[in-house]
């Protein structure tokens, strides 16, 4: 591996704001500024716009030379009189930048200042969330911004303080719309449909439909008032067991409310403990229509066990996303000889060593985690996998080993249809297992077909072929 420690090469993870606007965009109502120069804001719309296949609106306070010297204080809040102006949001999400950061300036105070200047009443929430990019990640800046949001609707006095027996769940990380509605279902068909508090979500605001009609800003995104009622609920889930979910903690430790965090729901055993402990919350037994769904991803894991059983994957992303994809593919059968996680986190190493231990102990694995594509390239010549399951960044790696990718995670940007991919849920490890084991055929029937056409001929099966049991 290449023994560098000065510099990245094809960075992995996104920067914080990235993960502030991912956060926010799952609010109602909400626009985010982000304080710096142009091309960040430029940079994460595009991005967005070509993962989601939507339009990304960002605010950018245009910082130039004479504020980088002077500071931007006067270009923050032109920046967020303007958003006022052509959007009209209740709330402003505002993020630092690179810039920013480096020259120290005090959004907290720039933003009070502006308040006080232009009279901003109470209706109008302008929430600072300081990130500095040349640290941590999109996952971090994510995590940080939902922690301002609670912080921001809770501890504002003018809400009801009423005991709503309700049920907070916070995300840790980034899922697709598709995924945010299969979550919302099974809260639905467990706990019920006006039992729960989904934060943020995105189900709506990164997925809209077309109307005809072009609206500034996308409807959807959780409730200003759920937000603010989250201080009453009953219990708090954390999605996520990677990260410290500082939402989750600041429920806890300010409003007492119990706490405690879950994988995400991918694959058999992950969407078990997920079901089970809702409808326990729920005083339920499980819904016979997810029984029904553990079924037949039961039926569909015997289906393709003896395709996938033995093929050397590398999976890489975000931690979470990692972590569940690795269950799967470890239930599966499979054997994923490299596990990437694009950002480090408190405990993925330690949740992904134990999965291996539980479900395949001899599995050899290699774990690693804060890596760039340079360091994973190597990584990936030297265990040699059959696949890749992660995100599009990786394909030209795939490319050069010869191996297909399967696309998983953020960002896919050349594919359309991320906004749409199931992963969550029974239904959604069916649909990853029918892909993964479909792309096995094709190259499988790539490899027949060239030994079809010269019958005479003798082609071996290589180390690559995908049925370990024939070589
Ligand atoms: S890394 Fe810094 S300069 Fe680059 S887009 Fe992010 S905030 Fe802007």
């Amino acid at each position: 591996m290449t023994e560098r420690n000065y510099t990245t090469v094809n960075p992995c993870i996104m920067c914080q704001p990235m993960g502030s606007v991912m956060a926010f965009k799952g609010i109602e109502n909400s626009m985010m500024l982000l304080h710096g120069s142009q091309g960040c804001s430029t940079y994460m719309r595009l991005h967005l716009a070509h993962h989601f296949r939507e339009p990304v609106d960002i605010g950018s306070s245009s910082l130039s030379e004479k504020g980088a010297v002077y500071g931007g204080s006067e270009n923050l809040k032109k920046g967020l009189k303007n958003l006022i102006l052509r959007y009209n949001p209740e709330v402003i999400g505002v993020s630092t930048t690179c810039l920013a950061e480096t020259i120290g300036d005090d959004i907290r105070r720039i933003i009070a200042e502006f308040r006080e200047e232009e009279c901003i009443g109470n209706e109008r929430i302008i929430i600072p969330v300081p990130t500095p990019s040349y640290e941590e990640s999109h996952n971090s800046g994510y995590i940080k911004a939902v922690e301002a949001i609670v912080k921001e609707f809770t501890m504002d006095d003018s809400g009801k303080n009423i005991f709503n027996n309700k049920l907070n769940i916070v995300l840790s990380e980034n899922i697709s719309p598709e995924d945010t509605r299969e979550m919302k279902q099974i809260l639905s068909n467990t706990v019920g449909s006006n039992s729960y508090i989904l934060l943020p979500d995105i189900s709506e605001t990164f997925d809209a439909p077309m109307t005809g009609e072009l609206q500034k800003i996308t409807p959807g995104g959780t409730k200003h008032s759920d937000i603010a009622d989250m201080k009453n609920s009953a219990a708090t889930i954390g999605m996520g067991i990677t990260n410290d979910n500082r939402a989750v903690s600041f429920l806890e430790q300010t409003f007492e409310i119990p706490a405690q965090n879950l994988p995400l729901p991918i694959g058999l055993e992950y969407t078990d403990r997920v079901l089970a402990t809702l409808s326990k919350i729920a005083g339920i037994d499980i819904p016979e229509a997810y029984q029904k769904e553990r079924g037949r991803l039961i039926d569909a894991m015997v289906d393709s066990h003896k395709y996938v059983y033995g093929t050397k994957v590398a999976i890489y992303g975000d931690p979470n996303n990692v972590l569940g994809m690795l269950s799967l593919a470890l239930e599966n059968g499979m054997h994923p000889i490299l596990v990437v996680a694009s950002s480090k986190s408190p405990r993925f190493a330690e949740y992904a060593m134990e999965r291996v231990k539980q479900v395949k102990p001899d599995c050899d694995v290699t774990i690693l985690e804060d890596v760039d594509f340079d360091t994973f390239n190597d990584a990936v010549k030297k265990a040699k996998p059959q696949m890749l399951i992660g995100n599009s960044n990786g394909k030209y790696i795939a490319k050069e080993m010869g191996i297909p990718l399967v696309r998983f995670g953020f960002p896919i940007h050349d594919r359309v249809g991320a906004q749409r991919i199931l992963s969550l849920g029974y239904r959604g490890a069916m649909i990853m297992l029918d892909k993964i084991t479909n792309t096995i055929l094709e190259v499988e029937d790539a490899r027949l077909e060239a030994k079809w056409a010269e019958p005479e001929s003798y082609v071996p099966l290589g180390e690559n072929s995908f049925h370990p049991a024939e070589a």
